[in-house]
């Protein structure tokens, strides 16, 4: 989106204020199912978690979109928000059988990571159909605190224990409809992934009533100018000819699934914050802004490195800047960031904004959280109010000890 645009939107909504770009969305979902043009029974299920706005859900079942979820909150947000339960996909790690009950009865597909949980649902309800999250231990990059696929992670059924999860599926005669895994959020070599695929369709030609393998998501989009992402076009060509491949060695053909969050929705987003403040001191110069960690927690929880631009002044020259938030902690979106000359009242743009940003808002120190707006073919519109200070107290009791 161009910087007039977003000054514009930031003179009518003030800041601070998320705004998502809905044909960027659309462009990369159409860009997806492009790679994977060959495939015939497609689905794109989107991880809602990274972005919820019932209208943003809404704009991307109107996609064709399913839908990904890991809680019962999320599913019913997806309901509301007019998904069909038949293509809602509930994957949880850690609820109770309860939860899974009751999403069960909403007529959503579960998708179940543990083979105590597994049993136990098992024995209850062996006639409704399971999908398996299997655990391939592949790392799909670096860091820790994104992959979910390595040894030590608690998601998923390990493939070593697949005679065991086998011999449970026997006992209790339930049906298992799906393999799935989720390796992480950096996919970037696509050899890795092939590799993590072949671990999955090891385990799939041994359940013979199959409908979907569901590879989850990881893909990794650019954050910095020219930064890396993962090559879609080259999955998509590696891996379709790999499923068909697969499919017909089953003999059926299976429904391939993604489960793609960030790389639809991070680059939509746009995150615009004003310039409280320039502080110089000994060792730095402090652009001070009207927001912090509880508005966009991930430089501070992952280290991601957001683009930030000042669209008040694109031309000026180039300066280096430590950019901080507000809150009474320390709160830095960036070190030594070269941009645009900064002045107070200054407009900044934090890119990337559209995956895992607004989700993990919070009301910390008190503050409120920001508006949403969606801006689709030129036309913007407000989905979301900047909280009040009712919305602060609202569950509260104030009595009297
Ligand atoms: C978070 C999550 C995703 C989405 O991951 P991205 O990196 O945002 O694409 C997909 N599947 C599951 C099970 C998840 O928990």
């Amino acid at each position: 989106m161009n910087q007039e645009t977003l000054l514009q939107i930031e003179k009518e909504y003030k800041s601070p204020v998320y705004v998502y770009n809905a044909n960027k969305i659309e462009e990369q979902y159409n860009r997806l199912t492009s790679a994977f043009s060959k495939i015939k029974k497609l689905k794109i299920n989107y991880a809602a978690k990274a972005l919820t706005n019932i209208s943003i859900l809404k704009f991307i079942n109107k996609l064709g979109a399913g839908l990904d979820t890991v809680s019962i909150q999320e599913v019913k947000l997806g309901l509301h928000a007019g998904f069909k339960a038949e293509n809602i996909i509930y994957t949880p790690n850690g609820v109770s059988l309860d939860e899974i009950e009751e999403v069960v009865k909403l007529k959503v597909q579960i998708n179940i990571d543990s083979l105590y949980m597994l049993e136990q649902f098992g024995s209850k309800h062996p006639t409704t159909p399971v999908c398996i999250r299997i655990n391939p231990h592949i790392m799909a990059g670096g860091n820790t605190n994104i992959s979910v696929g390595h040894i030590d992670s608690k998601f998923g059924i390990s493939i070593h224990q697949i005679p065991l999860l086998i011999r449970i599926v026997k006992n209790t005669k339930m049906i298992i409809n799906g393999i799935h895994m989720h390796t992480g959020s950096d996919i970037l070599d696509i050899d890795v992934f092939m590799r993590a695929s072949e671990i999955l369709f090891d385990v799939a030609i041994q359940f013979k009533g199959l409908e979907f393998i569901d590879f989850g998501s990881g893909f990794k989009v650019a954050y910095k100018e020219k930064g890396l992402e993962t090559n879609i076009e080259e999955l998509g060509e590696k891996l379709s000819k790999r499923f068909k491949k697969f499919c017909k060695n089953y003999g059926k053909e299976l429904t391939l699934i993604f489960e793609p969050g960030k790389f639809l929705v991070s680059e939509s987003g746009y995150f615009l914050s004003r310039v409280n403040a320039i502080k110089q001191t000994t060792s730095t110069v402090f652009a001070q802004l009207d927001t912090g960690f509880n508005h966009l927690i991930r430089p501070m929880l992952y280290n991601s490195d957001h683009r930030i631009e000042n669209i008040s002044n694109p031309k000026g020259k180039k300066r280096f800047y430590s950019v901080v938030g507000y809150i009474c902690e320390t709160d830095t979106f960036a070190n030594n960031k070269q941009i645009c000359e900064i002045n107070e009242g200054d407009i900044l743009a934090f890119k990337n904004a559209g995956a895992y940003c607004f989700m993990m808002a919070s009301n910390y120190n008190s503050r409120f959280r920001p508006a949403e707006v969606i801006c689709y073919n030129g036309r913007t519109q407000l989905i979301r109010k900047r909280e009040a200070f009712e919305d602060l107290i609202y569950n509260q009791t104030l009595i009297n000890l």
